[in-house]
């Protein structure tokens, strides 16, 4: 090994990576590997990103892999939904399988495991999912194979004493105990016959390194747990640094490409595959994303969901992808905005606003045009016109435009009227003329107001049929109930940032900075009739309001629209 400031790598990394792309015929082997201890983020996005779009770009494959050593925190739940987001998210786990006449695999524990190809190389292909805890026996009997070579050690310390062992970089009083114990005692540990919290597995490593992620991390412990995936089968269950890299390497992972805060770890993952002669994978980390106004870290969701801070992981003011879903952003924006970001090793946070842009900028080419009105007003006629669903048109789509029903009465929003008018104001204000979009030119001749106040109930005005004005303004508006046609009374949620300062998750008091309006619910919106075919999670540009959704609480009865992004930004720039 040698070292290079905090940045290990095993002697000859780089040839070893030749030799073995040369060995899977050249290609490249990722795994994406989530805990499933909770639903997927944005973060996630990116490394799904990174993970399955390397594979993509190189004509490789990557294995969606469970991480699932923790019982303790997972559950079917999430590794249900995990494979379904990924789906949602265009990625395709594949496995590598061996036509038996064309390819085999020389795979031994103790030689080095690579593929070696006689003639063909063709693979066969099927959709792949691996469980870490797949390989709980092969693990198990690695474990006892590193016992063996006096590279590990059956320990009695607590916790409390490792920590304060390890700060004072001393070795365990069991640390040099025989080899024969310790495979006594670890058969002990898996048969149940010792206490939780009364011994662990450790691996021998460097008491005296400089990087603390090689005092000798713990390789087994035991939990009388029953898992998700395992069921009841063990009752000592494997750490990630043990797990993790063995893993990568029994599944001839070629890239094995994580977070950052995983860099320290880098050390021990090598250390633990040159212990047992296995086939060493490429280990290389980039930063993880980071977006303002949220937090991402599944502890941090997870309190947020149980403690019901907010309506579950779905909620649409959380980064989750299923709430990402829900709230109208499709997956070509979030794999665009993974692509935007960027892929490097320097730590940063993404404003939401350019997660927001791509969202937006998604929509645009997107999302069908609409007309609903968030408040009201009046006047007109009754006349059905047609309204453009696309503004530059949509190829080959035979709706493009809808009805809008014009009636004597419209309403249009109430910040749209003005009793006094200014320049920089583009809606009605007395004597002035505006456009009604998709309809004629308004002028204003007079108002009602409530009787002894100042508030407006009525604007009388009169329509220009012959269209000779041509006002600047442009409003939105819908019809009031006439002829038959009633306006659609909607339900409309409007969304702000979960948290008001940007980085939330380093403050001590995280949840006292939760956004008291990050939702808004307007229960009596008004929208054209031509919006009641609308379905779930089909998605609309309210002309002027911004890109709304339609939400799964939407019922026969009324329809629940999110709002997913504004029109423009409304961040300081
Ligand atoms: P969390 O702290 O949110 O629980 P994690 O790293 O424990 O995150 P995992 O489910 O174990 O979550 O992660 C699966 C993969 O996704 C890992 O490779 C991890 O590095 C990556 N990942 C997790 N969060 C982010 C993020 N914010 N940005 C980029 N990649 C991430
Ligand atoms: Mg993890
Ligand atoms: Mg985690």
């Amino acid at each position: 090994f040698f070292s290079d400031g905090s940045i290990w790598r095993p002697r000859n990394s780089r040839e070893k990576l030749q030799k073995h792309l040369y060995a899977t015929g050249g290609k490249v082997f990722t795994r994406f590997p989530p805990e499933p201890n909770g639903y997927l983020h944005v973060g996630h996005a990116k490394a799904m990103f990174v993970d399955f779009g390397l594979a993509q770009e190189t004509g490789g494959y990557c294995y969606l892999r469970y991480d699932d050593t923790n019982p303790d925190a997972e559950k079917l739940e999430y590794i249900e939904h995990i494979q379904e987001i990924i789906g949602w998210m265009g990625w395709k786990p594949f496995k590598v399988g061996f036509d038996d006449a064309s390819l085999f695999l020389y795979h031994t524990f103790f030689s080095n495991n690579v593929f070696e190809c006689n003639g063909s190389d063709s693979f066969v292909l099927e959709m792949q999912i691996t469980f870490s805890s797949d390989y709980f026996q092969e693990l198990y009997d690695l474990a006892v194979q590193l016992i063996k070579r006096g590279h590990a050690y059956v320990d009695h310390q607590t916790s409390d004493e490792i920590k304060e062992y390890r700060e004072k970089k001393l070795d365990s009083p069991w640390r040099d105990r025989p080899v024969a114990e310790s495979l006594k005692l670890f058969d002990d540990m898996r048969r149940g016959m010792i206490e939780e919290g009364k011994a662990t597995l450790r691996m021998k490593q460097d008491m005296k390194n400089d990087n603390f992620n090689m005092y000798d991390l713990i390789a087994y412990r035991i939990k009388f747990t029953t898992h998700p995936h395992a069921g009841d089968k063990w009752c000592i269950y494997p750490s990630y640094d043990y797990t993790h890299c063995i893993v990568d390497s029994l599944e001839n992972i070629t890239h094995s490409l994580c977070t950052l805060e995983f860099e320290s770890r880098r050390a021990s993952y090598y250390w633990l595959l040159e212990a047992l002669d296995m086939y060493l994978p490429y280990v290389w980390e980039y930063s993880r994303l980071n977006v303002s106004n949220t937090v991402l870290s599944k502890r941090k969701l997870n309190r947020l969901v149980t403690e019901n801070w907010v309506d579950g992981w779905d909620d649409p003011r959380l980064m989750t992808l299923a709430a990402l879903r829900r709230r109208g952003a499709s997956p070509e924006a979030l794999n665009a905005f993974c692509r935007g970001v960027g892929i490097t090793r320097s730590d940063n946070i993404i404003r939401m606003d350019l997660l927001e842009h791509f969202i937006r900028d998604d929509l645009n080419k997107n999302a069908r045009r609409s007309m609903v009105i968030i408040t009201n007003f009046k006047d007109s006629v009754v006349e059905e016109l047609e309204a453009k669903s696309w503004p530059e048109g949509k190829d080959g789509d035979p709706s493009s435009t809808y009805k809008v029903p014009l009636t004597r009465v419209v309403y249009i929003e109430k910040s749209d009227f003005r009793l006094v008018n200014s320049k920089e104001f583009y809606g009605l204000s007395p004597g002035k003329s505006v456009l009604l979009r998709y309809a004629y030119p308004i002028k204003c001749i007079d108002v009602i107001f409530k009787e002894n106040t100042q508030e407006v109930i009525e604007i009388h005005a009169e329509y220009d049929q012959a269209k000779t004005t041509k006002p600047k303004g442009v409003l939105h508006w819908v019809a009031e109930p006439s002829a038959g046609v009633d306006p659609l009374k909607i339900e409309v949620r409007l969304f702000d940032k979960l948290f008001l300062s940007e980085n939330p998750g380093e403050l001590d008091d995280w949840l006292a900075d939760l956004n008291p309006n990050s939702k808004v619910v307007i229960e009596d919106a008004l929208a054209v009739p031509a919006l009641k075919h609308a379905k779930i999670g089909d998605k609309f540009q309210f002309e002027r309001i911004g890109y709304f959704c339609v939400d799964r609480d939407t019922t026969a009865e009324k329809l629940v629209f999110n709002r997913t992004v504004t029109l423009r930004s409304s961040y300081p720039k």
